[in-house]
Formats: structure tokens, sequence, C-alpha cells
């Protein structure tokens, strides 16, 4: 199939390099509060993973401080395209091979349990948020994609099933409306969420737990202090008992070690100008999510409204500037869905996500600091899950404890955090891709 070329004419008058959600919910201009002296809890970042964090830690009594860099949520948790899933990326044999067939068991029952506990908590917190279990269609890149989506699907272990149903490519069009894909599959309990709205409602209960947010404050360093902690940041120091690292793919020279372990990946969006009516139903008629079974993904999703198209995707690896990101998106749309010819891109940002060399989240402690971070680009359920056990772990409580506790958390020699080596993965996996 030819591409279409690219244009820079595509951008609606009213064009943002904000994303979509920041229109509905802006970033909070949250009050600058003045640093205590002292504090029990320490969180370094405002996202899913450092505000779950907070919200076990400061119900449970312990005074708790959460510092960003920039305004709350300013990171991928009000960025990203708000799709849910088990989110663990190695399969079941490749697990069980790594780490022991009870470790890989449980490591997958995470995965389950995070998306478990995604609508639980918005219902029992009754966040007002767009949650629904819409279902997933994994749409097959090659023929052999999706005879393999098949065989994934009929032999999934045992207690770790995940309902699912085969789409072939003839009956492909009740679930979308392009001919690109040959078939696909249908994960029924997969999820949506409106990100922004869901960042807002956590913040809002974290303040209201009595947790501090100080935002517009970079950590600046860490250092050992008696039992505890020195947080030294742009607007003064603060002792803390307790650290919390929840930085993902912002992760940066404060914990040197955590950074030599995550690869920052940059992730892009586009939201389309508003559909004509009708447009959305014959091309998104389920209001699912979707994603393909390329290695370098696209995932996509009508608005909470069904107005537009979130179309997101890596079309670059450190690419900061949604201008350029934006059209490259834009093509890749139009080839799937030609009907959208003419129609013009309204938001285009990104964000960066944090990969790991095994594909794995890891939890845990180092240095006496807790952790939770390298989400693989697929962190809403599992850092908002990670990020409640650690402050379950802060707390003592046994339930804190996670099948990624302690799991080794590798790097490479001689990386230090600078992913010198994504471009050639990333053109190698988009030419298998191609071949696929
Ligand atoms: C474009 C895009 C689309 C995505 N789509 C999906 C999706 O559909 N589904 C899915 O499951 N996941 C998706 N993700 C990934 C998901 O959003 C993340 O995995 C998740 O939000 C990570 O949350 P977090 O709290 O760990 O990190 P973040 O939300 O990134 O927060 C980290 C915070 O740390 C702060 N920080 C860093 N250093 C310091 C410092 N020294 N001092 C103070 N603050 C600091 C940063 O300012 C930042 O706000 C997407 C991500 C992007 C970018």
């Amino acid at each position: 199939m030819s591409r279409p070329a690219m244009r820079q004419d595509i951008f609606t008058d009213d064009f943002k390099t904000a994303p979509y959600w920041w229109d509905e919910v802006p970033r909070p201009t949250l009050p600058e509060i003045a640093l205590p002296e002292r504090v029990d809890v320490a969180i370094v970042g405002s996202g899913y993973t450092g505000l779950h964090a907070a919200l076990q830690t400061a119900r449970g009594g312990r005074d708790t401080l959460v510092f960003d860099a920039e305004d709350a949520g300013w990171g991928c948790s009000t960025r990203n395209g708000g799709q849910i899933s088990v989110s663990i990326k190695p399969g079941y044999d490749e697990l069980v091979r790594r780490h022991g067939t009870e470790r890989g068991h449980a490591i997958l029952k995470e995965g389950h349990e995070s998306l478990a506990f995604m609508g639980a908590f918005v219902a029992a917190e009754a966040i007002d948020c767009d949650f629904s279990v819409c279902g997933r269609f994994h749409a097959a890149h090659s023929p052999r994609q999706y005879e393999l989506l098949g065989q994934r699907i009929t032999s999934q272990p045992k207690g770790l099933e995940t309902p699912a149903e085969m789409v072939p490519r003839a009956e492909q069009r009740r679930e979308l409306g392009t001919d690109a894909y040959f078939g696909g599959a249908v994960y029924t309990r997969h999820a949506v969420i409106n990100p922004g709205r869901y960042h807002q409602g956590l913040l809002e209960r974290v303040t209201a737990a009595g947790a501090r947010v100080a935002a517009r404050t970079p950590v600046t360093g860490i250092e050992r202090d008696g039992d505890g902690y020195r947080v030294t940041t742009a607007r003064g120091r603060v002792r803390a008992r307790d650290i919390v690292i929840a930085t993902n793919g912002y992760t940066g020279a404060i914990t040197p070690w955590l950074r030599r372990r995550v690869i920052p990946i940059g992730s892009y969006v586009i939201a389309t100008e508003e559909l004509p009516d009708g447009l959305m139903d014959r091309l998104m008629p389920r209001n699912r999510i979707v994603s393909d079974t390329r290695k370098v993904v696209y995932y996509y999703r009508p608005s909470p409204d069904r107005r537009r198209i979130l179309f997101g995707g890596r079309v670059s690896f450190s690419e900061t500037d949604p201008r350029v990101s934006g059209p490259k998106l834009h093509a890749e749309l139009l080839r799937l869905f030609p009907e959208l010819a003419g129609t013009r891109v309204s938001h285009s940002w990104c964000g960066f996500v944090a990969y790991t060399f095994d594909e794995l989240m890891h939890a845990g402690r180092h240095d006496g600091m807790y952790y939770a971070m390298g989400y693989c680009g697929a962190g809403v359920g599992m850092a908002s899950y990670l990020g409640m056990r650690l402050g379950q772990q802060v707390l003592g409580l046994a339930e804190g404890r996670t099948a990624f506790d302690d799991l080794p958390f590798p790097t490479r020699p001689f990386y230090s955090g600078n992913p010198w080596f994504l471009a050639p993965s990333v053109l190698y996996y988009r030419w298998r891709d191609s071949w696929a």
C-alpha cells in the first residue's frame, strides 16, 4: 500500500502542541507552599505512581510531601492515550524461563490485578473520568500475526486466561472501518479512561487526605542523613524518613542507579478536529480502544465524546517538537482510514515513557529508597497499582508486597541514561514490522 505524502498544512487554525486532555483539565496552578523542615515521606514525581503512593501514606497517617519539577501531573500521566490492559509485555513462557514458574505466574497475575484495580479504584473513589470497560481490538498487521494471535488465545496459561475472541478479516469492519489489517482479536476486559480527569480526581483525593504537593520544585539531590534522607530542591531542603522515586521516563541525575536502568523513549499522540456526523460510527463503531501487532505499535481510540480520533505511536525516539511528529502520525492515520483525507489535526503532543532492558516494570528499594518505574509504555493501570503497593510498603503493610519486589533490574555496560542505541533499534523493528 503506498503512503500518502506527509503534509505540513494539516493543522487547524487553533492547533495546540499541548495534550487534548488539558483543554478540559488544564494543569493545576497549585499555590506555592512553604517547604516544611521535616516530613515522614517525600515523593519525587506527581504522576499516577507518586500520587497513588501518597494517597496510601497520607491516609495511613504519614506526613507526606510530593515534589514535581513542573506543574502537578505534567508528565506522562496527563499525556497518555488512556488505554488500560494487563500491561505485561513478556509472555508466560518467557517469564517462566527467566524467573521460574511461580514467579512468572505471579508477575502476570499482577498485570491482571492492576487492570481490576483500576475499575475498583475509580468506582470506590467516585472519580468521574469516563472509565469504561470498552474492550480492545488488537489488529493483526500481517496474516502470520493473525495466526499467532489465535495461538496465543487458545494456549493461555491456566488461571491467567483473558477473555478474547478472534475477528477474521472478512468481519473486521464490524470493529473498525478499515481493510488495512488482517483481522484481529477483541480483549473484552480492556478498558479506557480520560487520563486528565483521572489524574485530577486522584490529586483531589491526595490533597484531601492531607498530603502536600510542591509543584514547580525540582529535586536536585538526595543524601542519606542519619536514619532518613536530606532532600535538596531549588527552593530549599527537607528532611524525610522515607523516599519514593516516581519519575519514570523523566528519571534524572538525582538517582543515577535508576537512570542507568530505564530507557526514556518519546511517545506521540495527535487528536483530529471534530469529525462530521456519522463518520465515527463507520470508523470505530464499537467504541473500542485499538492497538496493532507491530513492534513499533500504533494505538488509538475515540475521544470520550466520540467527536475525534486520538491516534498515537512511536514515530520517533527522542523528537520533542509535536509539529514534526504530528504530520507523521497523520500520514499513518490516513493510510489506515483514507476516508479521513481532509481531516485536520487540532492537537499534537508527546511525552517520555520508560522502557527497560527486560521489558518489565520494576518496583522495590535501592539505597533504602522506594521506587516503581519502567512501565514500557503501558503504565496507566500498572503505575496506579504499583504506586498504591509502594505506599503500602512504606506503611509496612504485608499486602504491599508484589511479584516485582527485588527482581533483578538489569542495565547494560556503559549505559548511563542516554539511549544512543534507540535510533538503530527503532529502524530495525520498523523494518521487521514491514516484513512481518
Ligand atoms: C503519549 C503517551 C501515550 C501513552 N499512552 C498510554 C496508554 O494509552 N496506556 C497506558 O497504559 N500507558 C500509556 N502511556 C504511559 C503512561 O502514561 C505512563 O506509563 C504513566 O503515566 C507513568 O506514570 P508515572 O507517575 O510513573 O510517571 P509520570 O506521569 O511521567 O510522572 C513523572 C513525574 O516526575 C517528575 N520529575 C522527574 N524528575 C523530577 C525531579 N528531579 N524533581 C521533581 N519532579 C521530577 C516529572 O516532572 C513528572 O511529572 C503513554 C505515555 C505517553 C507519553
